[in-house]
C-alpha cells in the first residue's frame, strides 16, 4: 500500500511540473507567433512566396502545439466547474457556426434541429461546449471525404438522463483501437494530438456524465448522457 501511495505522489507530482511547463511555454509561443506574422506580412510586401510558403507552415505548426497545450492543461489542471442550470439546445446552437464551417471544409452535411426544448441539465456550457465541439471535430474528421453529421437530443425514459449523440457516417473505429481511444494521447491521426476525447471524458467526470461510443462499419456514435433536472 505505501508503494501505491508513493507512485500515486509522483504521478501527482509529475502532473504538476507537466502541467506548470505547459503554462510556462505559452508566452513565448504567443512571441514567437506574433513575430511570424510580422516576417509573413514583410515577405509578402517583397514577393518572396516561397518563404511566405514556409512562415505559413511555421505558423500552422505553432498552432498545433498551442492546441496540444491547451488541451493538456485542460487535462492536468483541476478546473473549477461553474455549475448553472443548461438548455443543451442552446449549447448547441452556439457552437454549430463553428461546426458548419469545419463540416463545409470538409464536404460534410450537417443535420441538427435545434427547435425543440428539452429539459435542462445542471451543467457548465463552456465545458459542454468543449466536449460536443470535440465530438463532432472527430466525427468530421473521421469522414475523410464528405458524409453526414447527426446530432440527436433525447430524454431517456425512467432514468432522468438526457442523451446527446453525435452520429457519423465514416468508416467506424478499427477493433484495436477501441479500447484506447479514450487514453490521452492515443490518436490514428498524422496530427493529432489524442487528448480530445480524454478531455470530453475528464469533464463529464466533472459533471456528473457520462459518455458511450458505439461504432460499426458504416458510422460511429458518441452518446453523452446528462442527468437532467426534474420538475
Ligand atoms: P485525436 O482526434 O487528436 O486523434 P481524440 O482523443 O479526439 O484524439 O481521438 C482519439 C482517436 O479516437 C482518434 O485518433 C480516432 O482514431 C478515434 N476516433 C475518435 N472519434 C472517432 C470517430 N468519430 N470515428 C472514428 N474514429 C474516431
Ligand atoms: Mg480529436
Amino acid at each position: 500500500l505505501e508503494m501505491q501511495i508513493r507512485q500515486t505522489d509522483r504521478l501527482a507530482m509529475i502532473g504538476q511540473i507537466a502541467a506548470g511547463t505547459a503554462h510556462e511555454m505559452r508566452n513565448p509561443l504567443t512571441s514567437i507567433r506574433g513575430f511570424l506574422q510580422v516576417m509573413k506580412h514583410a515577405l509578402k510586401e517583397k514577393g518572396d512566396l516561397k518563404e511566405q510558403g514556409y512562415t505559413e507552415i511555421m505558423l500552422r505548426e505553432i498552432d498545433r502545439i498551442n492546441d496540444l497545450v491547451s488541451e493538456f492543461l485542460l487535462l492536468s489542471k483541476p478546473r473549477s466547474v461553474r455549475f448553472s442550470p443548461v438548455q443543451v439546445t442552446d449549447v448547441l446552437k452556439e457552437i454549430m457556426p463553428i461546426i458548419q464551417n469545419e463540416a463545409l471544409l470538409h464536404n460534410v452535411q450537417v443535420r441538427f434541429r435545434g427547435g425543440r426544448e428539452f429539459p435542462q441539465v445542471m451543467a457548465d456550457s463552456e465545458l459542454l461546449k468543449q466536449v460536443f465541439l470535440n465530438l463532432c471535430k472527430n466525427a468530421i474528421e473521421a469522414m475523410g471525404d464528405g458524409g453526414v453529421l447527426t446530432i440527436r437530443i433525447k430524454v431517456l425514459k425512467q432514468t432522468d438522463k438526457l442523451a446527446v449523440e453525435v452520429q457519423d457516417t465514416g468508416p467506424g473505429i478499427p477493433a484495436y483501437a477501441k479500447e484506447k481511444i479514450f487514453d490521452p494521447f492515443f490518436t490514428t491521426k498524422e496530427n493529432g494530438t489524442g487528448l480530445g476525447l480524454s478531455v470530453c471524458q475528464r469533464i463529464l467526470q466533472d459533471i456528473g456524465g457520462d459518455i458511450h461510443v458505439s461504432s460499426k462499419e458504416m458510422g460511429t456514435t458518441f452518446s453523452v448522457l446528462l442527468p437532467h433536472l426534474v420538475d
